[in-house]
């Protein structure tokens, strides 16, 4: 009997799953890959790209020849809803569709909601693609000798790099511009070593961008911050942190108290067995787990290994994490930061190997290996 299985999201942590299909096909299986958009960003080289060092063909893998290497049917679409009990998915086509396998990895969504009310102003970091359409847009627009405002909202990896990313490239192509990180203190890369911290606050500075530790609340024209200050900006990327989709909460599938899919450690719903989850989406119920590529990516062959398991009524794995992880953050000037536990270095040749590693990533799923893929429509360098 041939069953359908459904990988929603065509993000980080599904690539390995699409790799492993289309390494050793999946007997006696309907396959399909339902996701927003073709073209996939791999985010880590996203502040490279703000930062000019990328264009947008570097970071971007295309979904369809990998798709069809791992014999999976393409599906362009949302998903909007979830009925766990009776294994169908809603999809933003309208379409209700059976599974009997479903693997979430849907990522999560910029947190917007303190700033929605800059309205045009406000750039959220996700989904990528419609972020690097609008930055390049904005910057589009802009005229030679202007000086730009720009906040960062979060103070995450990904709020530093884009501001050290975002001051290079701004300062590069109009000389001056007023760049400020906006981020509750106790938000400020928070999971990394002091040093780490002390590093990235001494780079900030140097590039002349102010750091203000407090709320920010999206007003007409700007933010207005806790302490009472109103910070102008012609554009506000919002990096504020992941928030669940809204359909989750809906679904009836076990979810944690902020709506993340709850899993243990082999990735299998807590509440149904048909479904299982990783990535951004997922709560980990038997240990604190970040949110971050890293771990979307390593957990990915385990979700492999796992759905043909579940398939075949065989053991299922666990994904456990190394005891620590390494991130590294680019600074914008082809540097970057290493932060392993409390090692902490920093340097040029830190930027070369963060490059290698991505480079070598995005190489990896490019199908056949090693092919250039499609060029996404619209794609702009800078
Ligand atoms: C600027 C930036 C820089 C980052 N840098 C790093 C880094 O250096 N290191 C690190 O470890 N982490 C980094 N992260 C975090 C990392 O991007 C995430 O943790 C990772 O992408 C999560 O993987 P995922 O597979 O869960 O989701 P994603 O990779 O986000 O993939 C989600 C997929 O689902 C699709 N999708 C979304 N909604 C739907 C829907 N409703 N229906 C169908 N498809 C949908 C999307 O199009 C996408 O294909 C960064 C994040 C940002 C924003």
């Amino acid at each position: 009997m041939t069953r359908r299985v459904i990988l929603a999201g065509g993000g980080h942590a599904h690539l390995a799953v699409l790799a492993d299909w289309a390494a050793r096909p999946l007997a006696d299986t309907e396959r399909w890959l339902v996701t927003s958009s073709r073209h996939t960003a791999y985010s880590g080289m996203l502040p490279g790209w703000l930062a000019g060092h990328y264009q947008a063909s570097d970071l971007l893998i295309d979904l369809a020849p990998l798709a069809e290497q791992a014999g999976a049917k393409l599906v362009i679409a949302d998903v909007a809803g979830l009925d766990p009990a009776r294994q169908m998915l809603n999809l933003s086509s309208g379409e209700e569709v059976r599974f009997d396998l479903l693997s979430l990895a849907t990522g999560g969504e910029t947190d917007i909601a303190r700033l929605a009310a800059l309205g045009d102003r406000l750039l959220p970091v996700r989904p990528v693609g419609t972020f690097m359409e609008r930055w390049s847009n904005f910057l589009g627009r802009q005229t030679p000798g202007s000086t730009i405002g720009i906040a960062i909202a979060g103070g995450g990896a990904a709020g530093v790099e884009l501001a050290l990313g975002a001051e290079a490239v701004v300062r590069r192509l109009f000389g001056t511009a007023s760049i400020s990180l906006v981020t509750p203190e106790a938000g400020f890369l928070s999971g990394h070593a002091r040093q780490v911290r002390k590093l990235a606050l001494a780079e900030l500075a140097r590039r002349n961008i102010a750091v203000h530790f407090a709320h920010a609340e999206g007003v007409d024209g700007g933010l207005r911050l806790s302490n009472g200050n109103f910070l102008p900006a012609d554009c506000v990327i919002a990096a504020t942190g992941s928030r669940p989709p809204r359909w989750l909460a809906r679904s009836g599938l076990a979810c944690n108290a902020a709506g993340f899919v709850s899993v243990g450690a082999d990735l299998q719903s807590i509440s149904h067995g048909a479904i299982f989850a990783a990535g951004d989406i997922i709560d980990r119920v038997d240990r604190r787990l970040e949110r971050s590529g890293v771990h979307a990516v390593k957990a990915g062959p385990v979700l492999a290994a796992n759905l043909r398991a579940a398939l075949n009524g065989a053991v299922l794995r666990q994904y456990q994490p190394r005891r620590r992880t390494l991130y590294l953050l680019a600074t914008g000037e082809r540097r970057a930061i290493v932060s392993w536990g409390g090692l902490v270095a920093a340097g040029h040749w830190a930027w070369v190997i963060k490059d290698w590693i991505d480079r070598g990533f995005v190489k990896r799923y490019r199908w056949p290996q090693g092919h250039g893929g499609s060029r996404p429509k619209g794609e702009q360098g800078q």
